[in-house]
């Protein structure tokens, strides 16, 4: 035992492996009833009811699962509603004048934006009239091209107003990638925005959606919304329509929601391209919404009366599913954050979580991994004891910053969950129910109730306890997406062919495959390892690339890394790693060496770094994954590939120059 008490409490939290839900949360928790799981089993797929009803619908469905043309499976089928209603509409009684999204926009001295449900499910009525008026007609694929500014939910919501399916593009994304989306999907209008503040700087952003529009084969109308004022005047072209004009001409105007089918498209994301061509993702209306609803409430444990806070992107799932329509359709309060978490200081974040009393923060790995490089004396400086829970998404989180997050964030007092899902799941898949079960850091937790998730090995059969498998999913769930916009094909192969009888009709023998490696066990808590495709092989040894950057991301001065596998004459491929230091650190002869020997202890020999290169930074994408591909261009000393969807090209030149220091 050592004099200071931060240093034993460190040890004490070292040593634990598994954390229980605290006390008072669960006393309050949505879900608290361990007999969850076997209840949803015994009454699959009847167990989906009970999502389905926390929506409002307009006509009741007939069936919850039609699965008699597999793996087109249908959810909810004969039954009716609108997205929008259950997001704004049904809350107006009753919470009509508390805050459905509290804005908080990038610059300090701008006024933040509170919309009150009344006001949200307003403007939203309005701007569907004005999108009416350019002749947007339901089953018409709306392009939203917007950075985190309230209209980009607004234009959402008015979408699903008049069963207008959107397809948001990543403000980030390049005009080539904006121009592919619009191309692939045949849409017709833009809604787009002037600038935005990155660290301070507005940034033009019509420019770069009219460069991209030029690549677009038909015409196109687009909404301009004026973000910046002043501080930039775009060019205005004939099919150009100014948001503020188009609302202000169906001032007070109400839209009727349009009643949709339950498997009518609500919306079409095209995942991230960390991997191959861009997919267009279909999502419904019926399936989808009782996801995510559902999931908001057992594992986010929202309530109307929370300031709950996702700080993810909306141009990414997450944000579509937990920002906009989970929260929304629960009727609470969803916070909203324009800028960077750096910006003005590293402590954005806990000042906004205290003046705003936020209940609730979902965020990523990655930046949790940046917090715990900048220290913890940021969110000390904050009171955060408003927060009951807290969440993770997107990769893998090693434990060393699970514990940071648990303990510098959550005091100790909120459950931590972890959740494993794709754009593809629509919803959470893989985590543990925060009242229920216990929390193992670093593993996801159980697949939630009513889910059948196996860990495989290349012939479907179930691995051994602790050894690394492949994730499937062998049961239909309501979130699931339907198929890939215009291509039945592709979605088959893409994600039903590796592990099912692709000729048999019987739903039983269709698997989903979602490309994810992992293992399971002893209690059935699934570690998600990553993509099928980080997988090195070294002398035929097969090594995840999580589990090398896991060890070295535990010693003491690493912040983040990443490992990617290089060319090697004898071994085939070797270990190359990439490390960036915690503040405070040099990035020295000693670390490099306590790195290698660390990896070598945890893993083996066979896993010994070839090369540890320290870097400021990792070239990463919008939504915050490393982009291995190009380390590995880097360590092959390759051309680089496409980087149009980075977040920070410039870092891959850098890195590159470093290696070549070595
Ligand atoms: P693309 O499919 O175009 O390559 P992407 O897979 O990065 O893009 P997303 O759907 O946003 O797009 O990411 C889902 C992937 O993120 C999962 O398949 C998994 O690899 C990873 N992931 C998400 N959450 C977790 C988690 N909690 N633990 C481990 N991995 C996770
Ligand atoms: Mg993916």
């Amino acid at each position: 035992m050592s004099d200071d008490p931060d240093v034993d409490l460190e040890a004490r939290l070292e040593e634990t492996a598994a954390f229980q839900p605290p006390e008072q949360f669960v006393e309050q928790a949505n879900v608290s009833d361990p007999d969850i799981y076997e209840e949803f089993e015994a009454n699959w797929p009847a167990c989906w009811e009970g999502a389905a009803d926390l929506l409002d619908w307009d006509e009741p469905y007939d069936q919850v699962l039609d699965d008699s043309n597999p793996p087109f499976f249908e959810w909810f089928t004969g039954g009716q509603l609108n997205a929008s209603y259950n997001a704004l509409d049904r809350h107006l009684d009753e919470r009509g004048d508390e805050a459905a999204i509290e804005w908080i926009g990038e610059p300090t001295d701008e006024a933040n934006r509170t919309y009150t449900y009344a006001e949200l499910h307003r403007e939203v009525n309005e701007f569907a009239a004005g999108l009416r008026d350019l002749g947007v007609e339901a089953d018409d694929v709306v392009t939203l091209y917007m950075p985190m500014v309230p209209e980009l939910p607004i234009a959402m919501l008015a979408c699903a107003r008049i069963g207008a399916p959107h397809s948001v593009v990543f403000a980030g994304f390049s005009a080539d990638a904006l121009a592919t989306r619009m191309n692939a999907a045949d849409s017709e209008y833009l809604i787009t925005c002037d600038g935005y503040y990155r660290r301070g700087d507005a940034l033009e952003h019509k420019a770069k959606a009219d460069d991209g529009l030029a690549g677009v084969e038909h015409d196109v109308e687009t909404v301009v919304v004026d973000r910046l004022g002043d501080a930039y005047d775009h060019p205005t072209g004939e099919h150009d329509h100014a948001y503020a004009d188009l609302v202000a001409a169906n001032e007070g105007t109400t839209v009727e929601p349009v009643s949709r089918d339950a498997e009518d498209m609500l919306f079409l994301m095209y995942t991230s391209g960390t991997t191959g061509e861009p997919k267009g993702v279909k999502h419904t209306t019926g399936g989808y919404l009782s996801w995510v609803t559902w999931t908001s409430q057992a594992v986010l444990d929202i309530e109307p009366e929370d300031t709950y806070w996702c700080s993810a992107d909306i141009g990414w799932i997450t944000g579509h599913s937990y920002i906009v329509y989970g929260p929304l359709s629960l009727g609470t309060t969803s916070v909203m954050y324009e800028g960077t978490p750096d910006f003005p200081e590293k402590d954005r974040l806990w000042e906004i979580v205290d003046a705003y009393d936020c209940t609730q923060l979902y965020t990523a790995p990655t930046a949790i991994r940046a917090f715990m490089k900048w220290g913890s004396e940021y969110p000390a400086a904050h009171d955060l004891s408003s927060l009951r829970l807290l969440g993770t998404v997107g990769e893998p989180i090693n434990p060393r910053a699970w514990k940071w997050y648990y303990k510098h964030i959550g005091d100790e007092d909120c459950p931590v969950v972890d959740t494993w899902w794709q754009t593809e799941t629509g919803g959470m898949m893989v985590t543990t129910l925060p009242g229920v079960g216990e929390m193992k850091p670093g593993s996801a937790g159980p697949p939630l109730p009513g889910l059948d998730v196996r860990i495989v090995d290349v012939n479907g059969d179930p691995v051994e306890e602790g050894r690394a498998g492949y994730l499937t999913v062998n049961r239909p769930w309501p979130g699931m997406l339907r198929t890939l916009y215009d291509n039945d094909e592709r979605f088959v192969s893409e994600y039903w062919s590796e592990y099912s009888d692709t000729d048999s009709d019987d739903p039983d023998d269709w698997v989903y495959f979602p490309e994810d490696g992992a293992k399971i066990d002893e209690d059935g808590y699934i570690t998600v390892l990553g993509r099928v495709d980080d997988v090195l092989n070294v002398s035929g040894h097969r090594l995840g690339t999580m589990e090398i950057e896991s060890a070295i991301v535990g010693v003491p001065g690493v912040a983040e890394a990443a490992v990617v596998g290089g060319h090697h004459d004898v071994k085939g491929e070797a270990v190359y790693a990439y490390v960036i230091t915690e503040d405070g650190y040099d990035p020295d002869e000693p670390l490099r060496e306590n790195i290698i020997d660390t990896v070598e202890d945890a893993i083996g020999p066979i896993a010994r770094p070839e090369a540890v290169v320290f870097t400021p930074e990792l070239p990463k994408t919008r939504s915050g994954k490393i982009m291995r591909r190009l380390l590995e261009d880097i360590a092959n000393g390759e051309a680089l590939g496409d980087t149009s969807t980075l977040r920070n090209p410039d870092i891959v030149d850098d890195i590159a120059a470093s290696v070549g220091d070595d």
